[in-house]
């Protein structure tokens, strides 16, 4: 039987889920998807100054919405303390790591001079080769680098990438409190949760040399490597707020579908012929790391706008009204604990799927359809809701107060005959009467408005237009 492919997402807690975390959480949740193998959740919580409960709980939630489910975890490298401790003092005992007792400002000053020397700034080896302890002093622990030869990087999506030892710097494992370091508590947990993928952004790839040669000192096989190109906005420059939004809960608050996000944010970096909307289950099946590209991704707000306006479009009403049901709470449109029929609301979203791009823009549609009575559009109002459509909608109201039949059969042929009757287009009688029922100028067809209010609602809106004249 082959090995079990397990990879994890990593995130350290100091920010909420932003799109490239997604991105990140995705490909790897993809690979474990396609593989049958295991998903991972590590928190990576050691900077106790940067990492909050808060962000731990809003990375969760930003996965749970994205519905990327983890099988494993979330671990907490916290709560890890006492394993990194006995990696470091293994590797100190073998000689592979040591303790140095430079002070932080020896430290500095030897930097500074290197700096103005033009040199390397990297650590001297001072305390390399000490034999004895300096008293008094509480030491950091720093892996012993191989100084020379070279370091190569086998990826996935870069192929090899070689490093000059000679660079690497002496790095420190742990602090002089005793707590273990990002670059020692990552490769102790790689190995511990036999992680076989590292998939990550391509910023980690100067670390993976320096954990390489933790691995081997460990005696640890060293973990396949993804490393993801970096996402950038239209300028070129890292993804940031000036982009747009970023943090992956902006995207539900903006009423954006999860699936659409993740069809999105799957296209940064990956490919599949020119096919552009893919559902989860296609996800899963093509996806792979040889189509991953090399270069950078540009985020597209547009692009993402369209492809939400593609899943509204294309989900079933049904989906939608239960979707659109938190946004309509929201804003005031359905009451805490009002009784909405399901079936109804499905039916006002089949005239609004096609015309909306948000479920925040469904929600403001919905409101004219759910709402009482309509809020005039001042101008709407002014240009349709006069002396000249005045007679028109008295005939629409009573005609259709009569009909016992409340058919778009029945109705359009009312106002085929008063059209008829009056001599002007439909457009003369369809857009006031689109004000009286909507409130303004843009709605779905008229019939279908009609058809959805059902007759007590458009009758009762028609005569509160009409007494407004
Ligand atoms: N905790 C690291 C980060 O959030 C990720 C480390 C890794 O994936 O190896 O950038």
């Amino acid at each position: 039987m082959s090995e079990e492919i397990r990879v994890r997402f990593a995130p350290s807690p100091t920010g909420f889920l932003h799109i490239g975390g997604a991105r990140t959480a995705l490909f790897n949740w993809l690979y474990a998807r396609h593989n049958s193998g295991k998903f991972v959740l590590r928190i990576e919580d050691t900077d106790k100054e940067r990492s909050t409960d808060e962000y731990i709980d809003a990375i969760i939630e930003g996965m749970k919405w994205l519905d990327l489910d983890a099988d494993e975890g979330p671990f907490r490298q916290t709560d890890r303390f006492d394993i990194y401790k006995g990696y470091i003092d293994k590797l100190v005992a073998e000689g592979k790591a040591y303790y140095c007792y430079c002070s932080p400002e020896e430290l500095d000053a030897k930097r500074k001079e290197a700096m103005k020397q033009g040199k390397a700034l990297k650590y001297d080896g001072k305390c390399r080769d000490l034999d004895k302890p300096v008293e008094g002093v509480k030491p950091v622990v720093r892996f012993r680098m191989p100084h020379e030869g070279q370091t190569t990087v086998e990826d996935l999506i870069k192929g090899n990438v070689s490093f000059d030892n000679e660079q690497l710097d002496d790095l420190i494992i742990a602090r002089s409190d005793g707590t273990p370091t990002y670059n020692l508590t990552v490769v102790v947990d790689d190995v511990d949760m036999k992680i076989t993928h590292v998939i990550r952004g391509d910023d980690h790839l100067n670390n993976t040399p320096r954990q390489t040669q933790i691995y081997e000192a460990l005696g640890y096989k060293v973990p396949k490597f993804a490393h993801l190109p970096m996402i950038l906005g239209a300028d070129k420059a890292r993804l940031s707020k000036r982009h747009g939004a970023t943090s992956v809960m902006a995207y539900y608050e903006m009423g954006y579908l999860p699936d659409a996000l993740i069809n999105y944010l799957v296209r940064l970096g990956w490919s599949y012929g020119d096919q552009e909307v893919f559902t989860k289950d296609e996800l899963v099946e093509y996806f792979s790391f040889e189509n991953v590209g090399k270069a950078a991704s540009i985020f597209n707000p547009e692009k993402l706008l369209w492809l939400n306006a593609q899943y509204i479009m294309n989900s079933s009403s049904e989906k939608l009204g239960e979707l659109v049901m938190p946004f309509l709470v929201k804003d005031g449109t359905v009451k805490e604990g009002q009784e909405i029929d399901m079936a109804w609301l499905a039916k006002a979203i089949d005239t609004l799927k096609e015309r909306s791009k948000t479920l925040l823009e469904l929600a403001e549609s919905l409101r004219y359809y759910i709402s009482e009575d309509v809020e005039f559009d001042e101008k709407a109002k002014a240009k349709f809701l006069n002396d000249n459509s005045r007679d028109m909608l008295v005939e629409l109201k009573d005609g259709l107060t009569a009909i016992s039949d409340f058919t778009t059969e029945e109705i359009e042929k009312l106002f085929n005959s008063i059209i008829e009757k009056h001599e002007v287009k439909l457009g003369k009688l369809a857009q006031p009467v689109r004000v009286a029922l909507t409130g303004g100028t843009q709605s779905p067809g008229i019939f279908e408005v009609i058809d959805v209010l059902g007759k007590e609602k458009t009758v009762n809106r028609l005569e509160r237009a009409i007494q407004s004249i």
